[in-house]
């Protein structure tokens, strides 16, 4: 397996880690490489931002209710990631 190939991920493996951060903290090197993944992949990028505002949007929704609405943007990203895929 060349370097390169060890530093680059596929979208597919980048959008699990993605996943994965959710629920736990990444061990350092995938960290990196997911790091590098979204230096070159927009989509990913895209897909990581998403990750975070739902799980920020997740976190508030626990501590207390939103005041407003947010079916329509949970559509629009769930929509979004049923596109990345
Ligand atoms: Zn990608």
């Amino acid at each position: 397996m060349g370097l390169m190939h060890t530093l680059l991920l596929s979208c597919r493996k980048a959008a699990e880690l993605i996943e994965q951060q959710s629920f736990a903290p990444l061990p350092p090197g995938q960290k990196v490489q997911l790091w590098m993944h979204t230096r070159i992949c927009a989509g990913c990028k895209v897909f990581q931002h998403q990750n975070e505002l739902m799980d920020r949007l997740l976190e508030q929704r626990v501590a207390e209710p939103l005041p407003i609405p947010t079916t329509q943007l949970e559509k629009r990203i769930i929509a979004a990631i049923d596109n990345h895929n």
